[in-house]
């Protein structure tokens, strides 16, 4: 079987404890599963900058370049605060965003059944909710030129960010949110703000003729991005996927993520391009929560953000579809019989730490996949 190459860069603070956790999954699957899984790892953040000097060295970058993916824990904290700009801990996952070109952000908002009631909204409206935000990363308002402050001499000043998409830009991410919909319930919704913006217009026409050219075997519906972000929050369980653009998509995803309880359940992905010759897109895959300094060290942290992470990895750089469903479901069961961490801790449930709640899923794993 052709090796499966894995670059882990678990980072500072909980990264490396809650990668931890993955490891074991990733040694089972080998073991039990003939997996071939082939294991690298690096230094990113500031590990990478006590190491050396850098958020991530130059062989790490080349690393993360060569393999079929990327599992990236957090970086940051305190220790860091005060080193030069450009070594910041966060400098090192920006440039393997670039670098990667990582231009599809997938955001998946997951409601566990067992978590249903520490949504801020009503049960019955988040329970078992499964919807994937896909966010254009690389373009739109925080990229666009000009983008500047200019002293307009009259005692006023004027700031400036520019919304700007080209087609190819609106044609891949429409792309990426067709293709996962079609391994989902084959539904997309594209929101933009046509009615007032002229991106918005050719997002709309771009992202329809994208649908009629490629993929008109999926469920194709448009919404106004202000009026999704209210549909979001009133009737979040319509939605399949949602493709958006780079500033309404950081809007919406955390909107998402809330839906669904804690920082320490959510995973996310960022795609690149299909290589030319494999047809393999570059794929880094991370918990959206950071380092969490004030627990760190303390064997507390959540691992399930990080193991679902690696989920999605299974699923979108692997295609071990059943494999990746599996250790969802594991996920799943193990809060269904009761096992919290501190963050999600309920009255009379099981409080456990990182590495009994990785055990707890990878025993539910194991026979899931018997
Ligand atoms: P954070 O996500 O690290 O923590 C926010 C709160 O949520 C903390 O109270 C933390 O204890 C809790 N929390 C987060 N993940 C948890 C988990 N898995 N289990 C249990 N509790 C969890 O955000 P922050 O405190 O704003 O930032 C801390 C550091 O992380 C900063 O240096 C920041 O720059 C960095 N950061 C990194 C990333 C990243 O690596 N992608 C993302 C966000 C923040």
């Amino acid at each position: 079987m052709t090796a499966r190459n894995l670059f882990l860069l678990p980072g500072d603070g909980i990264g490396p404890e809650a990668m931890d956790e993955v490891r074991k999954i990733i040694a089972y699957m080998n073991e039990a599963m003939n997996a071939g899984f082939v294991i690298g790892e690096g230094l990113v953040g500031g590990s990478a900058y006590d190491a050396h000097g850098a958020a991530i060295s130059e062989d790490d970058m080349k690393k993360a370049l060569a393999a079929d993916a990327v599992l990236f824990g957090a970086v940051g904290g305190p220790k860091w605060d005060s080193v030069p700009y450009e070594v910041r801990p966060e400098a090192g996952l920006l440039r393997l965003r670039k670098d990667l070109e990582l231009f599809a952000n997938l955001r998946p908002a997951i409601c566990y059944p067992a978590l249903a009631s520490a949504s801020s909204l009503k049960p019955e409206l988040v329970e078992g909710l499964d919807i994937l935000i896909i966010r254009e990363l690389t373009g739109g308002v925080y990229f666009g030129e000009p983008k500047e402050i200019i002293d307009l001499g009259n005692g006023q000043k004027r700031g400036i960010d520019t919304q700007v998409y080209d087609t190819y830009e609106i044609e891949r991410i429409a792309g990426v949110a067709f293709e996962m919909a079609r391994t989902r319930q084959n539904r997309v919704c594209s929101m933009e703000k046509r009615n007032v913006m002229k991106s918005g217009v050719l997002w709309n026409q771009v992202v329809t003729e994208t649908h009629k050219a490629k993929y008109s075997d999926v469920q194709l519906e448009h919404m106004l991005a202000d009026a999704g972000g209210m549909q979001l929050v009133r009737q979040p369980k319509q939605f399949d996927v949602i493709v958006t653009d780079n500033l309404f998509g950081d809007m919406l995803s955390d909107v998402a993520a809330m839906l669904t309880g804690s920082l320490g359940m959510l995973p996310s992905a960022s795609l690149g391009a299909p290589d030319g010759k494999t047809g393999k897109r570059k794929a880094l895959y991370e918990p959206v929560h950071g380092s969490a300094p004030d627990i760190a060290g303390k064997g507390i942290a959540n691992p399930i953000a990080m193991i679902a992470s690696f989920a999605m990895c299974l699923r979108y750089s692997f295609n071990l579809v059943k494999e990746a469903d599996n250790l969802e479901k594991a996920i799943a069961n193990v809060l269904d019989k009761g096992i919290r961490t501190a963050d999600i801790m309920a009255e009379g449930a099981k409080k456990v730490g990182t590495v009994e709640m990785g055990q707890a899923i990878l025993a539910e794993f194991k026979t899931l996949s018997a």
